[in-house]
């Protein structure tokens, strides 16, 4: 059984959390002259504006809470989901004290967001497929690791774990499992969103910033049981998300129809650049992808990145990245886009040969 409060840190343990006078009134016929904002908006500017945001972004979650069939009490929303991972880390993780798993090659943000918490990573590296090897990580598991993160599907490799490795995980050790699931929206079935309830010491991740269209928005997800939720709310930033942020959160989950044809857009052209990419120059092996990216294996991916930008096209250079040799990226663009991509790298030899 996990204790959830022997895991957290004494000090947030401990914490007494900002308090805004406004968190003591509900209702709509109510003057605000407890936080020293301006009364009304500059002309021409949306209208509230002037006024600080929900703290604890209500109707962002309502939405969220029905769409994802799990109460508006386990959803937690930050300024993106690297705000969730940065609050995981500063709340269950003791600086210099306790450790964090990965499983590399992943996002690159678990590791900068270790290293400025000064919390050590210990790296389990995937096989050659790609996927986890939970004996390996069983039997070299450190008593120091607090929380694992697994990345699923996977940011670069695009692929997805077996599902019955993850759930060995969660079941077997006794810290915080984090699932990043960023892209999980290309993929719905790989979701653990339904599984939440069995697991106190599982966080889930979502995001606005890839299926929904809204990177700039900066509106990450995190699900969890309430005792977690409720910590994440005592230590983030009271006000964390802007206003317009939350309009246009609003706005975006309400159009879950268009979203989804967007969605099946981007896999579709997905599928056709699957098609191409193998008889291009240089191609070694292109990874199959259950997201909206494609990981491709080529014999020179320095010289091939260098070549792109200069035909005005920007990817993804994964060559250092553990078991990425050669390796780059491609995020699967508008049909145009990647026509140009297609076509500039069909004329790759050519280029070098002049
Ligand atoms: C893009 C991405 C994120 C999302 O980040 P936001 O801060 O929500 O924009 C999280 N995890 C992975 C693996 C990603 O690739």
């Amino acid at each position: 059984m996990i204790d959830l409060n022997n895991l957290l840190r004494k000090n947030i343990q401990n914490l007494k959390s900002y308090s805004s006078a406004r968190n003591e009134f509900s209702g709509d016929d109510v003057i605000l002259l407890d936080a020293n904002e301006n009364p009304k908006a500059l002309s021409g500017l949306p209208i509230g504006i002037n006024r600080y945001p929900d703290p604890l972004q209500k109707r962002v979650k309502e939405k969220l809470s029905v769409l994802k069939g799990i109460s508006s009490d386990n959803i937690f929303l930050g300024n993106g989901s690297d705000e969730a991972i940065d609050l995981a880390l500063r709340c269950f993780c003791n600086p210099g004290v306790d450790a964090l798993a990965i499983f590399p090659p992943t996002y690159g943000m678990y590791k900068v967001c270790a290293a400025i918490n000064d919390i050590n990573v210990i790296e389990y590296p995937l096989n050659s497929t790609f996927e986890i090897d939970i004996d390996k990580f069983v039997d070299e598991l450190k008593p120091e690791v607090k929380v694992v993160i697994i990345c699923n599907p996977n940011n670069p490799t695009a692929n997805v774990q077996d599902k019955s490795i993850i759930k060995k995980i969660i079941e077997r050790f006794q810290g915080i499992v984090i699932h990043d699931e960023a892209y999980v929206d290309f993929c719905p079935e790989q979701s653990l969103v339904n599984d939440l309830s069995k697991y106190p010491n599982l966080i889930i991740l979502q995001t606005l910033s890839k299926a929904w269209a809204l990177a700039g928005a900066r509106v990450g997800i995190a699900m969890a049981s309430k005792d977690i939720i409720d910590v994440f709310n005592k230590v983030k930033f009271p006000y964390n998300i802007s206003y317009p942020s939350l309009m246009i959160a609003e706005e975006a989950l309400s159009k879950s129809v268009e979203s989804q044809s967007r969605i099946n857009e981007i896999i579709e052209e997905k599928e056709r650049l699957l098609k191409l990419l193998p008889d291009l120059p240089m191609v070694v092996k292109v990874y199959p992808s259950s997201t909206n990216f494609i990981l491709v294996k080529t014999t020179d991916s320095n010289s091939l990145y260098k070549y792109l930008i200069q035909n005005g096209i920007v990817v993804r250079n994964r060559d250092m990245e553990t078991n990425c040799k050669g390796c780059i990226r491609i995020t699967v663009g508008l049909d145009d886009e990647n026509n140009r991509l297609i076509d500039a790298w069909k004329k790759y030899n050519l280029s070098v040969s002049l």
